[in-house]
């Protein structure tokens, strides 16, 4: 304490910024370790119809089970992940888990999440196909979740991925769709077979932006009838939230109110509402 009161504010700047590099360097660390004896395990987010509150699907969504700190969320590391490209890792990890346990689940589909480095690397298609075939898998019980980032950034080569896979079965979905760059008039052009819409729009449709929120949702929604495409809305938390989403006419949705991320249970059903694994 003392020893720091002697020292002005720009040395102070300059040791928190080693700190958090340091930081960094440390979890970097970490991760490569964990990657080494797969410390990573899927939790599966269930995906509803919304107007009869069938499930049609999950999302797999990546836990770290950090030897010291316990679970961590993607938010803690997949960031150092993406700058390091670690994160590709991560992923053929986490897709192990989620093709391994596709007999598990009677549901129609699991969604996984791609980076947009990691979906435009070399033979990330062909990859993933053959983790299907190998597993003996339907790559139509198979979607991959990317953002409109990974469209941008190489759209030639974005296109041939999706079409690669799209030939096999698998489809693709533009996830927190809204925020990114929503080059409306190029997304045609992709096959793309669903649009997630982002929570921030969810969670705004009864909060104080609640008419901007509705008129993007409306928007994203005509836009998506007109691709003939699905909609899935992410974060719904309200019951109110989901009722206008039913009401302007949005397919399916995911949120806490519909159900939580959880392990795969031993029966095969993930993501339901406590009780259901009892029996
Ligand atoms: P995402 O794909 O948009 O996933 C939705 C996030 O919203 C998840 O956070 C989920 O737990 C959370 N969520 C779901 N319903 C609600 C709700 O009602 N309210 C609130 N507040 N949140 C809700 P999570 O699991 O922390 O994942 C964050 C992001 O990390 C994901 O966003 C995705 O971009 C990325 N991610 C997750 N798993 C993977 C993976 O295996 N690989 C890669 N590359 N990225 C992943
Ligand atoms: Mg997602
Ligand atoms: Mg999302
Ligand atoms: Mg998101």
């Amino acid at each position: 304490r003392a020893k720091r009161r002697g020292r002005n504010r720009s040395e102070l700047f300059d040791e928190e910024m080693r700190a958090d590099a340091m930081r960094l360097l440390d979890l970097e660390a970490d991760l490569r370790r964990a990657i080494m004896h797969d410390a990573f395990e899927p939790h599966f987010q269930p995906i509803m119809r919304l107007q009869d509150g069938e499930q049609v699907g999950y999302e797999a969504l990546v836990r770290w089970n950090h030897e010291r700190r316990g679970l961590l969320m993607p938010a803690e590391f997949i960031g150092v992940g993406e700058d390091s490209s670690l994160i590709e890792q991560v992923d053929w990890l986490m897709y192990a888990h989620v093709v391994s346990s596709m007999s598990e689940y009677p549901e129609r589909y699991v969604s996984i999440n791609v980076s947009p480095r990691h979906f435009l690397s070399d033979n990330f298609a062909d990859r993933l196909l053959r983790m299907l075939d190998e597993a003996d898998q339907d790559p139509r019980r198979l979607r991959i979740e990317i953002t409109e980032v990974a469209l941008i950034e190489d759209a030639p080569r974005a296109l041939r991925v999706l079409r690669d896979l799209r030939s096999q079965g698998v489809a693709a979905l533009l996830d927190d769709f809204g925020t990114g760059f929503s080059a409306l008039s190029y997304l045609h052009r992709f096959p793309i077979q669903g649009l997630k819409i982002d929570r921030s729009f969810v969670s705004g449709l009864d909060g104080d932006a609640r008419t901007e929120s509705l008129a993007l949702v409306r928007a994203i929604l005509a836009m998506a009838i007109t691709l003939g495409i699905d909609t899935i809305a992410e974060g719904i938390e309200t019951d109110r939230q989901r009722d206008i989403l039913v009401e302007q006419g949005c397919q399916f949705g995911q949120g806490y109110l519909l159900g939580r991320p959880q392990p795969l249970q031993r029966n095969g059903h993930a993501g339901r509402r406590r009780g259901a694994s009892m029996h």
